[in-house]
Protein backbone atom coordinates (compact mmCIF):
# COMPACT_ATOMS: atom_id res chain seq x y z
CA UNK A 1 0.00 0.00 0.00
CA UNK A 2 1.17 3.06 -0.86
CA UNK A 3 -0.01 7.26 -1.20
CA UNK A 4 -0.94 8.14 -4.98
CA UNK A 5 -1.76 11.46 -6.22
CA UNK A 6 -3.89 11.86 -8.98
CA UNK A 7 -2.37 14.60 -11.05
CA UNK A 8 -6.06 15.68 -12.78
CA UNK A 9 -6.99 16.73 -9.68
CA UNK A 10 -4.17 18.31 -7.97
CA UNK A 11 -3.81 21.91 -6.97
CA UNK A 12 0.09 21.30 -5.44
CA UNK A 13 -0.85 23.63 -2.71
CA UNK A 14 1.86 21.59 -0.45
CA UNK A 15 -1.02 20.19 2.15
CA UNK A 16 -0.48 17.31 1.82
CA UNK A 17 3.71 17.89 1.72
CA UNK A 18 3.60 19.69 5.21
CA UNK A 19 1.32 16.47 7.52
CA UNK A 20 2.86 13.96 6.01
CA UNK A 21 4.81 12.54 9.43
CA UNK A 22 8.06 11.06 7.35
CA UNK A 23 8.74 13.35 4.38
CA UNK A 24 7.80 11.24 1.87
CA UNK A 25 6.11 13.72 -0.19
CA UNK A 26 8.04 16.35 -2.45
CA UNK A 27 5.98 18.79 -4.37
CA UNK A 28 8.08 19.82 -7.84
CA UNK A 29 6.53 21.91 -10.07
CA UNK A 30 4.06 20.25 -11.12
CA UNK A 31 4.46 17.14 -9.71
CA UNK A 32 3.74 15.58 -6.41
CA UNK A 33 6.44 12.75 -6.27
CA UNK A 34 5.71 10.23 -3.15
CA UNK A 35 8.92 7.69 -2.16
CA UNK A 36 6.82 4.59 -2.03
CA UNK A 37 10.08 3.12 0.13
CA UNK A 38 9.02 6.20 3.58
CA UNK A 39 5.37 5.75 2.97
CA UNK A 40 3.94 4.26 6.32
CA UNK A 41 0.20 4.39 4.42
CA UNK A 42 -1.07 6.58 7.76
CA UNK A 43 -3.55 8.20 5.47
CA UNK A 44 -2.23 11.64 7.05
CA UNK A 45 -2.11 12.93 3.01
CA UNK A 46 -5.74 11.50 1.74
CA UNK A 47 -7.46 13.45 4.92
CA UNK A 48 -6.01 16.83 4.56
CA UNK A 49 -5.99 16.91 1.08
CA UNK A 50 -9.16 19.46 0.08
CA UNK A 51 -9.92 17.62 -3.72
CA UNK A 52 -9.33 14.30 -2.98
CA UNK A 53 -5.90 13.72 -5.27
CA UNK A 54 -5.09 11.71 -2.68
CA UNK A 55 -5.63 7.70 -2.52
CA UNK A 56 -3.85 4.94 -0.55
CA UNK A 57 -3.50 2.22 -3.01
CA UNK A 58 -2.08 -1.68 -2.73
S1 LIG B 1 -3.00 18.37 -0.56
FE1 LIG B 1 -4.01 17.55 -2.41
S2 LIG B 1 -4.16 19.28 -3.80
FE2 LIG B 1 -2.65 19.83 -2.23
S3 LIG B 1 -0.67 19.22 -3.13
FE3 LIG B 1 -1.41 17.51 -1.89
S4 LIG B 1 -2.52 16.17 -3.33
FE4 LIG B 1 -2.28 18.17 -4.30
S1 LIG C 1 0.03 7.99 3.56
FE1 LIG C 1 1.08 9.01 5.29
S2 LIG C 1 3.22 8.39 5.09
FE2 LIG C 1 2.26 7.97 3.12
S3 LIG C 1 2.64 9.79 1.89
FE3 LIG C 1 0.62 10.06 2.89
S4 LIG C 1 1.06 11.20 4.78
FE4 LIG C 1 3.01 10.34 4.04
Amino acid sequence: MVAVNNREKCLYCGGCVSVCPVMAIELKETQIVIDKDKCINCGACVRVCPVGAMEVKK
